[in-house]
């Protein structure tokens, strides 16, 4: 058994007995942990600096049971509530589905520390009043999609592995990404791109944050994102389709 201190961003949390809850979060260290906190609904006797809310990064001690998934944290204390996300909905939804993205994408205890600062960075300029929200969402679908492994492939072609001559390519949730015409019989349904949607959609891909785009662009590229997100999770997201432009 051993203590361990982390940076943990709350991503669930449940009600657990009288006073207790559970907890699920990602952490900067040692990645997506559960966590029980005794007494936190306590309100007789307060012992604890944070109330463990969703959304919100703390810094906790945390033992390390190994012999089971389930961790008791026994200090929390709140670093950033990032209180200004509730101030409007459309934000926080946003923030709510990044949140539920990281959780179902990541394994539990695999240690991701560049998902956590990309959610924590995502957070922080949300809660900073950042409003481009379709250019925030994107980014960072795109950046844990490459993180985690599993990213539509948009530069070359997923059939033949060449660059799609002129640019024409075509979209297959099936294939995870783009098809020249010549592979164009392994997905008869792929949906031609035009040319300066798929050059957007690669330099939103490879940005190393979140990058203008044209907005005739925007809702194509959210389309196929949400498309591929269906497609690899095998599963719809709560929140998946709350957040737009
Ligand atoms: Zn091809």
């Amino acid at each position: 058994m051993g203590i361990h201190t982390a940076d943990a961003i709350v991503l669930r949390q449940y009600p657990y007995r009288e006073t207790s809850v559970l907890v699920t979060c990602l952490t900067d260290r040692f990645g997506k942990l559960k966590g029980l906190v005794k007494g936190l609904r306590d309100q007789q006797r307060p012992r604890y600096r944070s109330a463990m809310e969703p959304l919100t990064l703390n810094r906790i001690l945390f033992y390390d049971t190994r012999s089971s998934s389930l961790h008791l944290v026994s200090q929390c204390e709140l670093l950033s509530g990032y209180a200004e996300l509730t101030r409007d909905l459309d934000v926080m939804r946003l923030a709510a589905s990044c949140a539920e993205l990281a959780d179902v994408v990541l394994e539990a205890e695999d240690p991701q520390p560049m998902v956590f600062h990309l959610l924590k960075d995502t957070l922080a300029r949300l809660s900073g009043g950042e409003r481009r929200l379709a250019t925030v969402r994107i980014h960072f679908i795109l950046r844990l999609l490459r993180l985690a492994g599993f990213h539509p492939q948009l530069d070359e072609c997923t059939g033949c592995m060449q660059r799609p001559a002129g640019r024409q390519a075509f979209w297959s949730v099936r294939q995870g990404g783009v098809l020249c015409e010549r592979c164009l019989h392994q997905d008869p349904r792929a949906e031609a791109m035009a040319p300066a949607m798929l050059e957007a959609f690669v330099a939103c891909a490879e940005a190393d944050g979140p990058h203008r785009v044209d907005p005739a662009n925007t809702e194509g590229i959210q389309r196929y994102l949400d498309q591929f997100l269906h497609w690899r999770l095998e599963r719809p997201l709560k929140t998946l389709r709350l957040s737009t432009a």
